[in-house]
Formats: structure tokens, sequence, C-alpha cells
């Protein structure tokens, strides 16, 4: 159920709707906007609520949510949330580029992407210190040294970082360094790491699992959102299919459709989504055209040689003519890129 209170709405009304909440059987969140607050319940309510906040001062309306995500769906926020750190942004007009190697392989190598990435025109940097590898033999990560390094870069470019956080007991190292939190493709379901990212306050950036469904992957969302943080971006990153010509199959339809479902912001992946590079530069701009908010991309100086995932990175003349090209398109639609 959500309350849209009226943007005159005092702090008494508000927390009068909130009770009446808690005394109907719900749980009840704010949301926080420029113009209004709205109060989504969570649970399972005793009947004849709707009625009793219908008639409450200070009370717009009152929707019932049909959608099992409460707090994530379009219904509890209609108009987009949109995500700002620093000069990054995600949502709105602009179309945020996020850009980087895989792993922070060396202080050198970081510090010249980073350089590139500001250069060419992306606003956050991404980057690996924890690395979750399908075999336990590959390149881990720099871990420490690795956040290190990104703190390095940011502080001479200004970029925002961005990286992954593998388990909730790293929450608070990573969160030190980091300005948005990535949760990884194979941790979408760790619900304890999901909470405890959501506590730390940051964005969190949402990989889709590989085989999780929409509303399996709107739910991961749901449970960073009901710690109080409504900074989450969600990211197609492609899924598992009897495909072998990809990496993994890249679904754009579920840009727009997740758009039709969530204010959340909506983040495409070209790079695991192919997996190829040859096929990164199209399916990026495909992306924008699809009405993505934001962008991940992998990059390296020389991606024969980088420590993962090199057969998907573009090379930097590659990064800088998918980024003007992309940006082509994202006027199209009324947007800048960057
Ligand atoms: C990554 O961004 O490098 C990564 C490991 O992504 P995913 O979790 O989508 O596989
Ligand atoms: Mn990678």
């Amino acid at each position: 159920m959500i309350v849209v209170m009226s943007p005159t709405a005092t702090k008494t009304q508000i927390s009068y709707a909130q009770d009446r909440m808690r005394e109907f059987g719900l749980e009840p969140h704010l949301i926080v906007g420029a113009e209004r607050t709205i109060v989504a319940g969570v649970g399972k309510e005793k009947p004849g609520l709707m009625v009793h906040l219908e008639i409450l001062e200070g009370v717009e309306k009152v929707l019932p949510v049909v959608a099992p995500y409460k707090m994530a769906s379009l219904e509890s926020s209609p108009s987009p949330t949109v995500i700002k750190v620093r000069d990054f942004q995600a949502g709105g007009d602009r179309i945020g580029v996020m850009a980087g190697p895989c792993s922070v392989e060396s202080r050198e190598q970081l510090l010249d992407l980073a350089r590139l990435v500001r250069k060419v025109g992306a606003t956050a940097l991404r980057g690996g210190a924890f690395k979750p590898r399908t075999s336990p033999y590959s390149f881990q990560g720099l871990k420490e040294k690795g956040l290190e390094i990104l703190a390095e870069a940011r502080e001479e470019t200004g970029l925002a970082i961005v990286t992954e956080v593998m388990a909730p007991e790293l929450v608070g190292l990573v969160a030190k360094y980091a300005d948005i939190l990535q949760i990884g493709a194979r941790n979408m379901q760790n619900y304890p790491l999901l909470e405890a990212a959501g506590e730390s306050g940051l964005p969190v950036l949402l990989k889709r699992g590989p085989s999780a469904t929409m509303d399996e992957f709107l739910l991961a969302a749901e449970y960073v959102l009901k710690t109080g943080n409504n900074q989450v971006m969600l990211c197609e990153r492609g899924i598992r299919t009897f495909e072998d010509h990809t990496r993994f199959t890249l679904p754009l339809a579920s840009v727009p459709y997740l758009k039709q479902k969530t204010h959340l912001p909506v983040v495409v992946d070209p790079s695991h989504g192919t997996g190829k590079t040859s096929l990164v530069p199209s399916m990026t701009r495909a992306a924008v055209a699809a009405g993505a908010d934001a962008l991940m991309l992998e990059i390296h100086q020389n991606p024969e040689a980088a420590w993962s995932d090199g057969y998907q990175a573009l090379n930097p003349a590659q990064f800088l003519q998918t980024m003007e090209s992309t940006a082509v398109i994202a006027k199209a639609m009324g947007r800048d890129l960057g």
C-alpha cells in the first residue's frame, strides 16, 4: 500500500499516517522526494486500512500496490529516481558512463586508464579489487591494495569509483574507498550482502543474476531499498541461455520492461553481456536507444594482456569511437552521455 502525501503535508501528518499503517499490520517506509513524501507500507495488512488512510489530513491519495516489490515499483514512486555521485549521474537527462578495467592490476595501469576515462568523457571509474572468478586458481584481485589505487585515481581525476563488494563483512572496508558499491551477478541473491550494502548508505549497483527473472531481480533490489537506502541502480549484464555465440545473452528488452515497472535507473553492461569486444560498440548504442540510464564498459590499454576479461574489453581507440557514436544516439534520445 502506498500513501502519497500532499506537498504541504506536515511532519505530524506523515507520522500519523505511519502510525495508522503500523496499527493495521504494515511496516511503513518513507520515500522523501523533492516535492512530496510517500509512505510505502510493506507486509500483510488487516482489512479496512485504505479507507482509514484516505480520509486523513495531508494525504493526497492511497494506492494498493500489486507488484511484490513494493518499494522498487513505479507505483510507489512515479517519478524516476536519479542517482548522482560526484559528476556521475544515472537517469534524468544524462546517461552516466562507468568505464575501466575488469580488474585493478597495478597503480600505473589504473591511473593511466582513469586519465583516459576522464578525457574521453566518462564520469565514473570501474575496476574490481575483489574479483569473483569462476576458477579459484584465477587472479582474485589486489584486494585492499586495489582499493587504495582506486581512491588515488579518484583523488587525481575526480571520477566516482565503482567497485565490487563480495561479502557482508567486506562492506565496511570497500565503503571506505568506493563511491558506489557493485553487487556482482553471482551475488544478486546474497541477501545478507544486499542488506549490508544498503546499510552503508552508498549507492548500490546491483547486477542481474545470469538466471534471475525480472521479479527476482526487482525483489533483490527491494532488500537494499528496505534498509532505507533508495539509491539503487539495476544493471542488465546478460543471462545464460542455450546460445553460445556470445558469453551471455544480452536481453535489451529488459531495459524498457524495467522502466515500465520501476523508478530505479537501469544500467546496461554490454561487456559482460556479450563477452566479445567486437559486439560491444553496437550493443552500447542499442542500450542507449532502448532507454538505458547508464552504461558500464570494460576497457584496457592492451586487452590481450589483461588479467581478466580481456576478450571483452575495448582498447582506448575503440572506447573513444564507441563514446562518440553513442553520444549521437544519446542526443537523438534527448539526453547527454557521460
Ligand atoms: C565485473 O563487473 O567485472 C563482473 C564480475 O561482473 P558480473 O558480476 O556481471 O559478472
Ligand atoms: Mn569483468
